[in-house]
């Protein structure tokens, strides 16, 4: 199929590549052309492991370019839109600016029987809106809501094999044809038997923002678990492990630690929020705002804790290690490492941060930080060290190499991620989250 993707970022990039991967003739389209000039060269802009593989073969097999120039559109005659759509400056809802700039401008380039898909993580009630523009701009073309569920790290891997695909389509003919060529375009996860769901626009934006909130509500409820296993002196990843035997419950997504970030979880739990309160139903999200603030407050009890390990933050040295918001990505955005590590030096700490693919995004945000290469050039002299990103690379950190190095044998792990007994054994002051 001929394919264009509107907006080139995480999703947008990694959708490009893979579906030109399956066979389709794709052209990518950004206004960014420091991004667009990167991806033409076969260049990964950001950190995603496997997508520099698909990136060089799809170009090099010729069913891959990318251009600035939106034009490129009117080659194609499936649309996905994949911009991003950031919380607003001044409150929780979702900016549309991009995602309504970018229909805009395709929609000068679409011709009668295309798709315009929607993959952005929008507000209930989005598709409705933007259908009628499609209808009436360009009448015979149709659009489908098709949101995405990839997970930085595993992004390739999560297009080329999606764990189940939701299409929300106008009910009659042409919805029934959209949802035909969706099934064409991911011809290969269907013959697999990943299983489709073929829905309404409002049914298909909810999957999307809804499954973000389900996923955020059980971090917070085990992190809620840790602030009162730290008032009990129980030990939070036992009794996560106990509860999450329970087929019901479940263990994936139970690890109490420093919290979620990134680019979607807290935007869109927030949005979600906003619109909930738009539609009258504020009431009914309202438990959305405490697991927010759960989250928060995982970050100012690190804090806490590195002021209880050294006494006076100013002055203190900090080695964090991480900045990503979870390892396998270079992605800071809303990251609970970078905040830590931004409200130490706000207190005056001397922190020394690094991250195995971070370190660039996180200086050009907070040059206030002193940066190193390596764990071991990070702990140097440090009074305290604070895991808060949980790479294989610090996990796997050896405590008596690293504690050669340290002033003091002090560890916040907060990721619940070492060995306790290990580290005690080796000398080592040892503080979790929660236990
Ligand atoms: P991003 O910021 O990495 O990428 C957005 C891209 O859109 C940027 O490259 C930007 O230059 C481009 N853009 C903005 N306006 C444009 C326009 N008018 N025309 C063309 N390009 C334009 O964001 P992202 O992480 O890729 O997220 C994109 C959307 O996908 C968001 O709605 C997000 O919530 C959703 N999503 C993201 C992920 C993820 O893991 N990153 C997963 C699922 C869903």
């Amino acid at each position: 199929m001929r394919i264009s993707v509107i907006g080139c970022g995480y999703l947008g990039a990694v959708h490009a590549a893979s579906m030109a991967h399956l066979g389709h003739e794709v052209v990518g389209i950004d206004v960014d052309e420091r991004k667009i000039a990167l991806l033409s060269s076969g260049q990964a802009p950001f950190f995603e492991p496997g997508l520099p593989d698909v990136l060089a073969s799809s170009i090099a097999s010729g069913r891959l370019r990318f251009t600035t120039d939106f034009a490129a559109a009117a080659d194609a005659d499936v649309h996905f839109v994949a911009v991003g759509t950031p919380q607003v400056a001044d409150g929780d809802a979702a900016d549309m600016r991009y995602v309504d700039a970018a229909f805009s401008t395709l929609l000068k380039h679409a011709k009668p029987g295309d798709v315009l898909v929607g993959k952005s993580t929008v507000p209930v009630g989005t598709a409705a809106r933007l259908a009628e523009q499609v209808e009436s701009t360009v009448p015979g073309a149709t659009l489908a809501w098709n949101p995405e569920f990839l997970r930085e790290g595993f992004a390739v891997k999560d297009t080329i094999a999606p764990d189940r695909l939701v299409y929300g389509v106008p009910a009659g003919e042409a919805g029934e044809r959209a949802a035909r060529i969706l099934d064409e375009v991911y011809a290969s996860a269907v013959a697999t038997g990943t299983p489709v769901i073929v829905t309404d626009y409002a049914t298909a934006e909810l999957v999307k923002v809804s499954a973000n909130a389900f996923l955020a509500t059980k971090i917070s409820f085990i992190n809620a678990m840790a602030e009162i296993a730290e008032a009990t002196g129980a030990d939070v990843t036992q009794l996560a492990d106990a509860i999450g035997h329970d087929a019901r419950i479940g263990r994936r997504f139970l690890n109490a630690g420093v919290g979620f970030g990134g680019g979607c979880l807290p935007k869109d739990i927030r949005a979600f929020s906003a619109r909930a309160r738009e539609l009258g139903k504020g009431e009914a999200l309202a438990f959305l705002t405490e697991v927010d603030k759960i989250n928060l407050r995982r970050r100012e009890r690190v804090v806490e804790l590195v002021r209880e390990e050294v006494g006076d933050l100013e002055g203190a040295r900090v080695a964090m290690l991480g900045l990503a918001f979870k390892p396998h990505s270079d992605d800071i955005r809303d990251s609970p490492a970078l905040d830590v590590a931004m409200r130490l030096a706000e207190a005056r700490a001397v922190v020394t941060a690094t991250d195995p693919e971070a370190l660039e995004s996180a200086a050009g945000k907070a040059p206030q930080l002193t940066y190193a290469a390596s764990a071991e050039e990070a702990v140097r002299d440090a009074d305290v060290v604070v895991l808060l990103t949980e790479w294989p690379q610090f996990t796997g950190l050896d405590p008596a190499a690293i504690g050669e190095l340290v002033a003091r044998r002090s560890i916040i792990d907060g990721r619940n991620c070492l060995d306790p007994a290990a580290w005690r054994d080796a000398g080592w002051t040892y503080r979790g989250l929660g236990r």
